[in-house]
């Protein structure tokens, strides 16, 4: 064993050396918080303590795993048998097990936020409410909201106000809503996310014995990232911990992100008041970023009022200036950041892992993508259309979901009539009414729909029930979930539907699935895995999050991802991208102090994940829903002490050119790619998330066509220009102007190129030159 108590400061080593009792650490980025945790585990164990009886509450899965695979590089295999993940990962298994008590079965099926939409859409038709009042989005957000704050569909409907006064007011059928919804879900046998914490917390308060059996099961609990947990996530600790008071909680208030969702900061001061013997350890030095990051980062999060006392410094060395980079437009700050990534890695010999692009939103991905396929350089976004979230993997999943609960309304929704069998959405409306007016579960009415309904579609629905019933006999022979999945996939027509598709979105679909089913595969080889039943693989998969869902054998990538997926990492040198008004912050933010105050630390997250270098960048103009917007800096580049910054801000020149193309092939920002087929052959021996991280994004840049410019190409001025004139760009070669126009602030040209035909150029970008 290493001596890791070595590699700790004196106030590290008192955490992890503390041994019974309430502990907290709230300290500032990178000041060792997630490490003292993982070496905590490792000595309790060490001490004895076993690893079954440890509980250990992460951000991610993966932060888990690499937790996990930490701790047994110190103490050996044993880390295995630690309790680690997400709250939602950990209550759901408990939930399994102990489900039955609340009138779930072990195979209750987990919605993801689409489900819980459409569920949504369907209550709100059915109540005659009006769609565009009644928007599934926001009324999921208030049940959202209500949940985490441990608010009962009953509690609601007696004093709506807790959906907000706006809602309350304009949106009063909420509340039943609410309660309909919930008891959708309960007959379809099926929690969303926010249950998973909602009903752990009802089972630990109605059911004392269970409560009891878990508080001497966990006798530590750990939580990280503790300034993002709600006040549904707080009170499950709090009830585990009663009996030892073991738990250890470790965060940063600068660093809370998670108000929107219903974090609480309020956890970390009564945490002082639950626990009156808490022991609260300080940490203050930096490890990760230089001197110029910690004290630009401890320069911006002065300004906010709600905060506090910290002191964060580094010893590490002084490092370079915080760069601010101004582009002319989105296309311009990938091809720069692109470009610089490029230079950087030559220069200082460092790899693409070492770099991250971190934005405020998804959609601003997709410059950058283009800008560093063009340079070959590889890259991993993380978050964004997940593989789980195409539709022809959810369509598999559904089957495969129905299979094991045949309660589950929203998967039998989907496949019902799919591959088509001619039955129509009003048959379908109408077995669902029927179900919920008998009280009766769908498979109920289903399986047995003489009984019910009469006309053309019942042949096709006893078809359908007769396909299901031959599926829940397979899986009652204890079929594995990769002989399930096979079996379905071919015998429910949806492989054979998508193989017969040629066009090359239907072949990339067809091929997604292949890759679901070579996953199923791994999941069933991985001798790591006790339980290979279909079941249970359907809840690995509907709990995975976001930053789960790229892991593969070559981490040797550029990581692309939102600020708030960034929590806990670190990279070499991490450019903040998009760092313009209202986008960063963002407009949504800018209504009050309380939610600009959270941007604020959101944008010191982004500052705090770079260990030597960071970079800022903003464009002039962008896309923002597909019309072009004039932006300004953000205020957050400001609110850094100007020392810290390097005050030459650098309008961007690149090697390629500046034009802003409106008739590219590319689509505008907030266009998500689709993706195609693997580049490299799917092995047995491959991951799924190696599988997944090989898709490609089909709008592939094209290259760039071979026009060069004439060697004395100076852009004129084309305020003047007209239809007629001649002109040459860098990029697209000779053309003919057909017709200037004026464009916002611009104008626009349509001109007829020779080589690439028609395009559409805004003047004050394209680099023209008239001849
Ligand atoms: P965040 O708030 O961003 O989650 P954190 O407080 O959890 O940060 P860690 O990620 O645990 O910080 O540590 C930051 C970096 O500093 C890591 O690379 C870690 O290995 C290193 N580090 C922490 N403590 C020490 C130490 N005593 N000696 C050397 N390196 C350390
Ligand atoms: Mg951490």
């Amino acid at each position: 064993m290493k001596d890791y108590l070595a590699e700790l400061n004196e106030p590290q080593y008192q955490a992890v050396t503390h041994e019974n009792g309430p502990l907290m650490i709230i300290a500032g980025a990178g000041s060792g918080k997630t490490r003292v945790l993982t070496y905590r585990i490792a000595h309790l164990m060490g001490q004895g303590v076993d690893a079954f009886n440890i509980l250990s509450l992460t951000f991610t899965n993966k932060a888990a795993g690499e937790m996990r695979h930490r701790i047994e590089k110190i103490i050996g295999s044993e880390a295995r048998n630690l309790w680690m993940g997400t709250f939602h990962s950990v209550f759901a298994k408990i939930l399994r097990i102990e489900g039955g008590r609340l009138g779930y079965t072990p195979n209750f099926t987990i919605y993801d936020s689409d489900d819980s939409k459409s569920l949504i859409r369907t209550i709100v038709k059915e109540m005659k409410l009006d769609d565009k009042t009644y928007k599934p989005n926001f009324i999921l957000n208030r049940i959202s909201g209500a949940k985490n704050n441990l608010i009962s569909w009953q509690a609601y409907l007696e004093n709506p106000i807790f959906g907000g006064e706006d809602a309350a007011a304009q949106m009063p059928e909420i509340g039943r809503i609410y309660r309909t919804y919930s008891m959708r879900c309960f007959s379809a046998n099926a929690m969303d996310f926010d249950d998973l914490l909602f009903n752990t917390n009802i089972l630990f308060r109605d059911h004392l014995d269970v409560l009891n059996k878990y508080q001497h099961k966990f006798k530590h609990v750990m939580v990280d990232e503790f300034q993002d947990t709600n006040i549904s996530q707080y009170l499950i600790t709090r009830k585990l911990s009663a009996v030892h008071q073991n738990i250890c909680v470790v965060g940063d208030d600068a660093q809370s992100i998670y108000a929107f969702r219903g974090a609480n900061i309020q956890n970390i001061l009564n945490f002082k008041k639950d626990y009156p013997e808490l022991k609260v350890v300080k940490l203050e030095q930096n490890y990760r970023s230089t001197k110029m990051i910690v004290d630009a980062a401890n320069s911006l999060i002065k300004k906010n009022k709600n905060q506090f006392e910290k002191n964060t410094f580094s010893d590490n060395e002084e490092g370079d200036k915080i760069e601010v980079i101004k582009a002319h437009s989105d296309n311009e700050e990938g091809r720069i950041i692109a470009n610089n990534i490029f230079e950087t890695k030559l220069n200082q010999n460092l790899k693409n892992q070492d770099f991250a692009i971190l934005y405020r939103t998804n959609a601003q991905s997709r410059a950058f993508e283009e800008a560093l396929r063009k340079l070959n350089i590889k890259y991993r976004i993380i978050g964004g259309l997940s593989f789980y979230q195409r539709k022809e993997i959810k369509d598999l999943i559904a089957y495969l979901r129905f299979t094991v609960n045949q309660q589950d309304e929203e998967a039998f929704k989907r496949i019902i009539n799919l591959p088509k069998r001619g039955i129509g959405d009003t048959t379908v409306a109408k077995i669902i009414v029927t179900a919920n007016e008998n009280n009766l579960s769908i498979w109920d009415v289903v399986g047995d729909i003489h009984k019910y309904m009469e006309g053309r579609a019942t042949n096709a629905i006893d078809t359908f029930a007769t396909l299901i019933k031959s599926y829940m006999i397979l899986l009652e022979e204890d079929k594995d979930a990769h002989t399930m999945a096979m079996h379905i996939a071919k015998t429910s027509g949806l492989l054979h539907e998508l193989y017969v598709d040629k066009t090359v979105e239907g072949m990339a679909r067809h091929e997604n699935v292949q890759e679901l089913l070579n996953s199923v595969k791994q999941f069933v080889d991985n001798p790591e895995n006790e339980d290979v039943s279909l079941g249970t693989f359907l809840q690995t998969v509907s709990l995975l999050t976001n930053a789960d869902q790229d892991e593969d054998g070559d981490p040797d990538k550029v990581t692309m991802m939102t600020i708030h997926g960034a929590k806990g990492l670190e990279f070499n040198h991490v450019f903040v991208v998009g760092m313009e008004e209202n986008l960063f912050p963002s407009q949504m933010m800018l209504k009050n102090r309380d939610d600009l105050e959270e941007e604020r630390r959101l944008f010191y997250v982004a500052i705090t994940r770079a260990e030597k270098k960071l970079t800022l960048s903003y464009a002039e103009q962008r896309y923002n829903w597909g019309k072009l917007t004039f932006c300004e800096k953000s205020r957050f580049i400001d609110e850094i002490d100007a020392k810290f910054l390097k005050s030459d801000e650098r309008v961007g020149i690149t090697t390629a050119s500046t034009s802003y193309d409106l008739t590219s092939r590319n689509p505008p920002p907030q266009v998500k790619p689709a993706f195609k087929k693997p580049e490299i052959p799917v092995r047995p021996g491959n991951t799924r998330s190696q599988v997944i991280s090989h898709l490609k994004p089909v709008n592939q840049a094209k290259p760039a066509p071979a026009h060069v410019a004439t060697q004395d190409f100076k852009p004129s001025d084309t305020s003047n220009l007209k239809a007629g004139d001649k002109v040459e760009h860098p990029k697209f070669g000779f053309g003919d102007v057909k017709k200037v126009e004026a464009q916002g602030n611009t104008s626009k040209a349509i001109i007829h190129f020779k080589s690439e035909g028609e395009k559409t150029l805004l003047l004050s970008f394209a680099k023209l030159r008239i001849v």
